[in-house]
């Protein structure tokens, strides 16, 4: 069965796409990480730690849901067999089955945000979720050289002809304690997602942070971050305003991480 957390009314069930190496070595991947901050994301995250001892992570989408209403889900995953992330992430993702087995109709899906257009993130977007409307920033779409090329024409371009492309400008409400923020420097449009229940929050984070040893220290920069400074920045501000909180990550090996870490 998914993992789930319970915020007040809201349910957040993690979907587990698919799970691979990363590809290339860590090292390269945190270029600026001592051994001693690798020593302790290892302690947090073991399991992050590959057979190879490069990296091993999961690729995780996240629904909302309150009750048995309309289902929000926070990125759409690796996608199947013939996906836009096939040259290097492990497609097919089972993203199907996880809703099944999670209670989720597809139809039940009303709102699909999309974190960033990365193609991890958006595999199973499109058709699969016809009755959703598909989040993406303004400024993301304005950057579309950064993204694979096929882009528009496989998801961009069919949602637009469907009327499900909902483009937004920053900060936007979703529903009552659901609300999307801009948090760029990962890509120029990359959203996240802050679920507030009374004093409890979660932010499904996409990849503003993408491993523990961000966790370990924020100013760790990624190395396929569009925009080291900005990302750090971003992640710096947003851990230090919403803290404490339960971040829900596509990537770390805990679907649910609480921030900050329990001494
Ligand atoms: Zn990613």
């Amino acid at each position: 069965m998914p993992l789930t957390h319970t915020l007040g009314s809201i349910t957040i069930t993690a979907l587990l796409d698919g799970a691979g190496s990363f590809f290339q070595p860590r090292a390269q991947a945190f270029p600026d990480a001592t051994r001693a901050q690798w020593r302790e994301a290892d302690r947090r995250d073991p399991d992050a730690v590959g057979p190879d001892g490069g990296w091993w992570l999961p690729f995780r989408a996240f629904a909302l849901r309150r009750g048995d209403g309309p289902v929000v889900l926070v990125d759409a995953g690796i996608g199947p067999a013939d996906a836009l992330a096939a040259s290097w992430a492990p497609v097919p993702g089972r993203l199907p089955d996880e809703l099944s087995a999670a209670g989720i109709d597809p139809a039940d899906v009303r709102t699909v945000v999309l974190t960033h257009l990365h193609t991890d993130h958006v595999g199973w977007a499109g058709p699969l979720f016809a009755n959703a409307d598909h989040l993406v920033q303004r400024a993301e779409l304005a950057a579309l050289e950064l993204f694979h090329p096929e882009l528009p024409a496989r998801l961009l371009g069919p949602l637009r002809a469907a009327g499900r492309l909902r483009v937004v400008d920053g900060d936007t409400d979703l529903t009552s304690g659901v609300r999307v923020l801009s948090t760029p420097g990962h890509t120029p449009g990359h959203q996240s997602v802050l679920v507030e229940q009374g004093d409890d929050r979660l932010l499904v984070t996409g990849d503003l942070l993408v491993h523990a040893i961000q966790l370990v220290d924020p100013a760790l920069p990624y190395a396929h971050e569009e925009n080291p400074p900005e990302a750090r920045r971003t992640r710096e501000q947003i851990l230090r305003a919403f803290s404490p909180l339960t971040l829900a990550t596509p990537h770390l090996t805990a679907p649910f991480t609480p921030h900050p870490h329990p001494a």
